[in-house]
């Protein structure tokens, strides 16, 4: 192979679920076999780095201030979901069960891993709350020991208001894999069976 191919394959094998060799077969296929394809997923590469940002209210992606559902007026603000990444907020998009809005942590607490409170998203949650825009905060973390502690903080640190009421999903939903995994019968049912949390 040549260095700028190894370097590739290099690059693509610390994408996600990508091992060495699908990191070889996607740099064989984009080199090799279909390399018409490149300059539209350079340019593609390069025009999402630009405009996609985190939104300023919940973290999901946007390409503006505001992400599209915290800026549908139709959903219902007081509702907020907390979610551990994107792809859960998507997967629970999918069901079509919420109408509410989210607020994605990018993480769970994590000591052996290093993530502390600091490297969550909080920060905008914290405002949210102080401004008195959350009636509900739903808890769609995972349910193994991280998602758990990532919770106790939640309620533990967050601006104290009776208002508030908290519940957490999770009846149903598989162990430790959480939302994600989830099919949208089950989201939806752990949705409307969520339950009160201290
Ligand atoms: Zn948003």
């Amino acid at each position: 192979m040549t260095p700028a191919f190894e370097k590739l394959q290099k690059h693509l094998k610390q994408l996600p679920g990508l091992g060495y060799r699908a990191a070889e077969r996607i740099a064989l296929h984009l080199l090799v076999e279909k390399p018409a394809r490149l300059p539209a997923l350079v340019s593609a590469l390069e025009e999402a780095a630009v405009a996609v940002r985190r939104c300023d209210r919940c973290g999901n992606l946007a390409e503006s201030e505001f992400c599209a559902i915290c800026s549908d007026e139709k959903r219902e603000r007081a509702l907020v979901c907390v979610v551990e990444h994107v792809p859960d907020l998507v997967a629970i998009e999918r069901s079509g069960a919420f109408r509410g809005t989210y607020h994605v942590l990018h993480g769970k607490l994590s000591p052996i891993h290093g993530v502390g409170p600091d490297d969550l998203n909080l920060a905008s949650l914290r405002a949210r709350m102080e401004e008195g825009e959350v009636g509900e905060l739903i808890l769609a973390l995972p349910n193994d020991v991280e998602g758990e502690a990532t919770c106790h903080y939640l309620t533990d640190h967050l601006p104290a208001n009776r208002a508030v009421k908290t519940t957490r999903i999770g009846f149903g939903l598989p162990s430790g894999g959480g939302v994600l995994y989830a099919d949208s019968v089950t989201l939806k049912s752990a949705l409307e069976g969520r339950r009160g949390y201290q």
